[in-house]
């Protein structure tokens, strides 16, 4: 397989709050090598967005989920059914983003980020997608949600989206179908802890993201962030792992094929 592209696999393009047109965030990608973008929703409304974007490009995929920030707005009962009709569409690649968030105070309870998770994370176990995973300061309770969706659906798999560097998750995707993926902020001076858990990280469980708009990597870093500047953050994993460019673009495509089953 030769392979001489990046993949953004997680970013919010399909808003133009984000002042850029879609056509152009895929050509300034495109000027850097990058040719695949997952756009993410973050609740209903912007999932569909998402879809609706998707479905105009060939390289451009949709996850549909709902953040843990609007945790306490998710309403089973009714919401349940409703992104599981989306997701299963074939433009969907994946369910998310999704997961459990204590960083901030002001978040939703735990009990309700908790149903919200594990619903999502059965719908992707359902529907056999990928997980998108959001979790910060959270590691130890988003993996005992896993563990317990894992028991029902055996098949679930992942990505830890924007990687926080938890080495307990690290040791514990080894035996599983979950990935992580690096965002920008791994470029940083101060993210010594995430060029630590990058150094142990399975090769064949790496992925890469911008998380535009946000998390610009260096050079670029304190603008607003876009698929484009992807390729900063994997050249910058090619070096700290010595491969080259294009043997590294081959494991992550390897790998986001080995996830998502016939991506385009
Ligand atoms: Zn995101």
């Amino acid at each position: 397989m030769e392979v001489n592209f990046w993949t953004d696999t997680h970013a919010h393009i399909h808003d133009d709050e984000y002042g850029r047109s879609v056509d152009e965030f895929i050509s300034l990608a495109y000027d850097k090598n990058v040719k695949r973008i997952i756009t993410i929703g973050i609740d209903y409304n912007d999932s569909v967005k998402a879809l609706k974007t998707a479905e105009q490009y060939d390289n451009i995929h949709a996850a549909c989920g709902m953040h843990p920030e609007y945790a306490d707005k998710y309403i089973r009962e009714k919401d349940y059914e409703q992104f599981y009709r989306l997701a299963s569409n074939k433009k969907v690649v994946a369910v998310g983003e999704t997961g459990l968030d204590f960083y901030y105070e002001e978040n939703p309870d735990e009990k309700y980020q908790n149903i919200l998770f594990e619903d999502m994370a059965d719908i992707a176990g359902r529907l056999d997608k990928p997980l998108v995973i959001h979790s910060r300061n959270a590691a130890e309770k988003t993996i005992k949600i896993l563990d317990k969706v894992l028991k029902k659906h055996s098949n679930l798999k992942g990505i830890f989206h924007c990687f926080d560097g938890n080495m307990g998750v690290v040791d514990w995707i080894k035996d599983k179908n979950f990935y992580i993926s690096y965002a920008g902020n791994l470029t940083f001076k101060s993210a010594e802890n995430l060029r630590q858990a990058l150094a142990v990280t399975p090769i064949d469980r790496l992925l890469i993201e911008t998380d535009s708009p946000y998390l610009s990597p260096v050079p670029v870093r304190g603008k607003k962030n876009m698929p484009a500047n992807v390729s900063y953050t994997g050249e910058y994993v090619a070096e700290f792992l010595n491969m080259p460019y294009n043997i590294l673009m081959e494991q992550l495509e390897s790998n986001l094929q080995k996830l998502i089953k016939g991506v385009e």
